[in-house]
């Protein structure tokens, strides 16, 4: 699915306001919103508003949406205190974990990241 939007899916419903979300920030390009199941103290989703099903094909599709979700995220990492300690992870494929096919970075942070180095 490459479509601006897909209407089966989860995050283009938050995108569009169809299903509540706790929203920390947004850009014209995107939007930041927390991790209902959060992994960290600090877990917050980067999501472009335009559907595409993973962060590559955003990037041959639209490269200046993927750098504005990379800007949102840096954003928000000052935002909320972990500038300077904090991980943006991007799961792509089902066996990464991947389970919401809509492109999105997690922004973690306010724990110490004991299992090192990625
Ligand atoms: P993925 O596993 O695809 O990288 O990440 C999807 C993330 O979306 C998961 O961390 C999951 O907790 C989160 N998530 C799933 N459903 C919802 C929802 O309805 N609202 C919010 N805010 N997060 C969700
Ligand atoms: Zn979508």
């Amino acid at each position: 699915m490459t479509s601006q939007t897909s209407s089966d899916c989860l995050f283009c419903k938050i995108v569009a306001g169809e299903i509540p979300s706790d929203r920390v920030a947004e850009s014209e390009r995107s939007i930041a919103f927390r991790d209902i199941s959060p992994a960290a103290p600090v877990h917050v989703l980067v999501v472009p508003r335009r559907h595409e099903p993973t962060v590559g094909a955003l990037a041959a599709a639209a490269g200046d949406d993927l750098a504005d979700v990379f800007r949102l995220a840096a954003r928000v990492a000052e935002q909320e205190g972990v500038a300077d300690a904090h991980r943006m992870i991007v799961n792509t494929g089902a066996g990464a974990g991947q389970t919401i096919f809509h492109a999105h970075v997690h922004v973690l942070g306010g724990t110490t990241f004991t299992e090192g180095r990625m």
